[in-house]
């Protein structure tokens, strides 16, 4: 079989993970849509960078500018990778919710935002937590429900602001949702959209220009690189006029002392705006890095690899009695390598410590920062007020680069054996 080129080795491959029944086992990961291992060529090419590490921009030293064309070309590869216009903008941020609450404090006062109910948390908030007026739309069964649903709360715009935020793929689900179509339906309507990729960036390519989005965020630590840094990529007037995110060195051109007493400021207008503070380099260097090593691999390769161990994983756990998957557009839709499931009459919560504990298994239990979604799949009464360690818990199985297919049989014997 097939298997994803090295050049998109992990480095959790051959972790071994201790058992509470004595002895160890070769780790198996699969949290992915949670953080995704560090692809070994990323960490590579950090150290490789490590000495030459300097602080940006206003340094004259060798290794400030150094360091300072390094970052700098680092946006160029993150636009190339989504293929972006040539007068959109690429902020590094902190994470995916690092770029949608800054998306959030930069939009025009007065903005109608409209977001479907099923979105994780950090695409479900931002929006009213910065005071605009939101719009919550229902969960769709289908994607040509999702379009409908989106344009008939549209058609109620009368001109001004308006922005509908969507994700890729849902991170319970893993089901793929019709960008490009509602960013049409949203562009007809005089609004912008824009994508939360953070689940999807990693295992499809994402074209900006084709899905015709106008900005897109995702998270450093889901495409393989380490922690600590997000993109948010896309149109840079609304970015150019808003309000910057955080206010301090770096994003200002001018500042000055008035007579009147008080202090004036004339912000910076490209990415500069909203990066306040010194970047976090090393992090948008191995974005960077990540994304160039999955371009030269070709995402195809990986596409195959994901979606052959997927077709194992699911039709396992369909011939595991008790076991249900949790879906909203139906079996057969186009999902990436995210799957959430229930096991009737246990403790799921608990099914995931056992995986941990007896299999050397790493799964995420839960609710998975997507509570509304998951209170609606597990047939939950929309009032009802459990948090994430009570009752209400799904089990989630989330791989890609570097997986074996061995991890994936092991978690469904793993399952059976529990659930009987
Ligand atoms: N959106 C989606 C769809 C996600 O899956 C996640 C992470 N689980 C986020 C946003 C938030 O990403 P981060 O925690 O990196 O900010």
């Amino acid at each position: 079989a097939p298997a994803t080129p090295t050049t998109l080795d992990v480095l959790s491959a051959g972790v071994r993970a201790p058992l509470a029944t004595g002895g160890d086992i070769e780790y198996a990961a699969l949290d992915y849509a949670a953080s995704a291992p560090v692809l070994r060529r990323v960490w590579e090419e950090v150290a490789e960078y490590a000495p030459y590490y300097g602080s940006v921009h206003r340094g004259t030293g060798h290794l400030s500018r150094l360091s300072t064309e390094l970052f700098e070309r680092s946006r160029e590869t993150v636009a190339r990778f989504l293929d972006c216009r040539p007068a959109d903008q690429v902020v590094f941020t902190r994470s995916t919710t690092d770029s949608l609450n800054l998306l959030a404090a930069a939009l025009p006062a007065g903005s109608r935002v409209f977001v479907f109910e099923t979105e994780h948390h950090a695409a479900l908030l931002p929006w009213a937590h910065h005071g605009h007026h939101v719009t919550y739309l229902d969960a769709p069964d289908s994607p040509e429900h999702a379009v409908a649903l989106a344009e008939s709360a549209l058609a109620t715009l009368r001109g001004g602001p308006a922005l509908l935020c969507v994700t890729g793929a849902s991170n319970v689900t893993g089901e793929i949702w019709p960008i490009a179509e509602l960013a049409a339906a949203a562009h007809r309507h005089g609004a912008r959209i824009v994508l939360d990729a953070a689940q999807l960036a990693p295992h499809r390519p994402v074209s900006v220009r084709e899905l015709d989005v106008d900005w897109v965020a995702f998270s450093g630590h889901k495409l393989y690189a380490p922690f600590g840094a997000g993109v948010l990529a896309g149109r840079a007037d609304w970015l150019a006029d808003g309000e910057p995110y955080l206010a301090g060195g770096g994003a200002t051109r001018v500042v000055n002392r008035l007579a009147d007493g008080g202090v004036s400021v004339r912000w910076a207008t490209d990415e500069a705006r909203h990066e306040a503070g010194s970047p976090n380099v090393i992090g948008a260097f191995a974005i960077a890095a990540a994304c160039r090593a999955l371009t030269e691999a070709g995402h195809q390769t990986l596409v195959d690899h994901e979606q052959r161990l997927l077709a194992r994983l699911r039709d396992g756990l369909a011939a595991v009695p008790g076991v249900t998957e949790l879906s909203l557009f139906g079996p057969a839709a186009d999902r990436v390598a995210v799957a959430s499931f229930t096991v009737a009459g246990r403790d799921n919560g608990q099914l995931a410590v056992q995986l941990s504990e007896r299999h050397g298994i790493g799964v995420r239990s839960g609710m998975f920062c997507a509570q509304p979604l998951v209170r609606k799949l597990l047939g939950a009464s929309a009032d009802s007020a459990e948090d994430c360690d009570g009752p209400l818990q799904a089990l989630r199985v989330s791989f890609g680069a570097g997986t074996p297919e061995e991890h994936l049989t092991r978690l469904v014997d793993a399952v059976a054996e529990l659930a009987a």
